[in-house]
């Protein structure tokens, strides 16, 4: 379909049902122009109220479980009455029960196992968004407006890591088109759920927190779309974090790369696989604030020419979660770049992502850097492939920093600017931050920074300042 549009509702512009009322007005007002797919995700905070049920389900907390049970009822039950009109509340009262109960018997489940298997966690948290999809669909049809709650896990087609999931393309176009092009083909506005898909053989699966965005640019690359819309509830992508950095200002066109670098590197905004599946198609995408329609959003888009860029860096963005493990060879008997080899084979393994990486090559040590989230796997992962060369001494035991957080400096324009780097560190410094590692990529698109936990948000400040970035 030719001017398809996709947009996706983030938690917060679901979160009542005052917003419901508007993101269903911002589907329908372009439904009434052109083929629509909505994506949602759960209303606000739902998914740590679902998450953490399981895991009061696993520890047997049955007290807890049923607290948050009857939360996740009432919160939906008072949204269904506020939204809908009278005649069509027992109905979808009664779709919100089922959904829960589906819920609550798979946390009951876990709590008679004793324990939360990944595939079970997946089908039971997507229902966040099968409640949320099914209101707003329920609402829109109270207007008059032809629309369906459609599961993803009937269009977005997976692999089987559960909890973080990577969709096959393939495949997802030809359930894409066998679900949603029969629905667009009807003048039926689709809502589908964020978050989850389904493996092949049908296993229910999740793209990770925050997945919602990485559904729709799924959804909008696989059906061809035109452009694709993310309804947030600030007035697009920052240069900074607005809840640390008070004069953080709006972008009005960023790129794909300094997108996915500023997601990858903690700018929440995004997910950070959200522009990946966009790239072959080149879909333009606008970050927009569901609460201020009248403000016109960054716009991501998929070349630097396109961006005007300025020179200069452009954004900065920190995350705190993280650990640096270091690792140095006892003597020179060993291949320093054959333990890292080693030691990349393993963090492959353990299917982590490293955010920073350097090396010195004269003592051959190198650092890397991890989220915590991560760190369990990855030490498990690098003590059981280095395992001998520890147990003969060729190596120190490892190193685990967790006192440290990661600041990324991003911006196309940053490419040749001399002495941008030096201005950076000489801020830090003047802050009395110590600088622990720093790794820049060959594009000069980002200045990653690992500095000591306690001096993250200053270092962060410091930087927006120097560089100019603030309104
Ligand atoms: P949604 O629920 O709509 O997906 P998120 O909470 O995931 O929204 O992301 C939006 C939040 O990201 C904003 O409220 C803001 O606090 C945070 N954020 C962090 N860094 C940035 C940035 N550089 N630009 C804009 N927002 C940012
Ligand atoms: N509801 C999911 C989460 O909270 C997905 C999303 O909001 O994007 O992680
Ligand atoms: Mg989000």
């Amino acid at each position: 379909m030719s001017d398809l549009l996709v947009m996706k509702f983030g938690g917060t512009s679901l979160g009542t049902a005052a917003r419901i009322r508007v993101a269903a007005q911002i589907s329908a007002e372009q439904h009434a122009k052109r083929g629509v797919v909505t994506v949602v995700s759960a209303m606000a905070q739902v998914t740590d109220l679902l998450l953490d049920s399981l895991r009061k389900a696993e520890a047997g907390d049955q007290a807890d479980l049923d607290r948050n049970l009857k939360e996740l009822y009432a919160r939906h039950f008072e949204v269904c009455r506020e939204l809908l009109p009278a005649a069509r509340q027992e109905a979808v009262l009664a779709g919100v029960h089922a959904l829960i109960g589906e819920f609550s018997r798979i946390a009951k489940g876990m709590m008679m196992l004793g324990e939360r298997p990944p595939r079970s966690i997946d089908e039971a948290v997507a229902i966040g968004e099968r409640l949320s999809a099914y209101l707003l669909a329920e609402y829109l049809e109270s207007q008059g407006i032809l629309a369906a709650a459609v599961n993803a896990a009937d269009v977005i087609a997976t692999d089987a890591v559960f909890g973080n999931a990577t969709p096959l393309m393939e495949q997802t176009r030809e359930r894409a088109s066998k679900t949603l092009h029969r629905l667009l083909d009807e003048g039926i506005l689709p809502v589908v759920t964020g978050f989850n898909g389904s493996t092949l053989d049908g296993r229910p699966t999740t793209l990770g927190r925050g997945g919602s965005d990485f559904s729709a640019s799924i959804i909008a690359a696989a059906l061809n779309a035109s452009e694709l819309w993310i309804w947030t509830d600030v007035d697009g992508i920052m240069t900074g974090d607005p809840r640390l950095i008070s004069d953080a200002r709006v972008l009005d066109m960023v790129t794909y790369n300094e997108a996915a670098e500023l997601a990858y590197n903690g700018a929440k905004v995004l997910h950070p696989r959200t522009l990946a599946p966009l790239v072959e198609r080149a879909i333009p995408v606008w970050s927009k604030n569901s609460f201020a329609l009248d403000k016109p959003g960054t716009k991501i888009v998929p070349s630097a020419a396109m961006a005007r860029a300025a020179r200069g860096p452009h954004a900065v963005t920190s995350m705190a979660d993280v650990a640096l493990v270091s690792i140095e060879p006892a003597n020179s008997v060993l291949s320093g770049t054959k333990v890292m080899a080693r030691a990349l084979e393993a963090l492959d393994r353990a299917n982590v992502e490293i955010l920073a990486i350097t090396s010195s090559s004269y003592r051959q040590t190198f650092c890397f850097l991890v989220r915590q989230s991560e760190l369990g796997s990855v030490m498990e992962h690098l003590e059981e492939s280095l395992s001998l060369e520890l147990a003969h001494g060729y190596l120190k035991p490892f190193d685990v920093d967790k006192d440290v957080g990661l600041i990324a400096v991003v911006g196309e324009g940053m490419k040749g600017t001399p002495g941008l780097a030096g201005r950076i560190f000489t801020a830090i410094s003047k802050r009395d931050v110590n600088i622990i590692a720093i790794a820049q990529g060959s594009s000069e698109l980002t200045i990653a920074i690992v500095v000591r936990r306690a001096g993250l948000e200053s270092a962060v400040k410091a930087i927006h300042l120097e560089c100019g970035l603030g309104g």
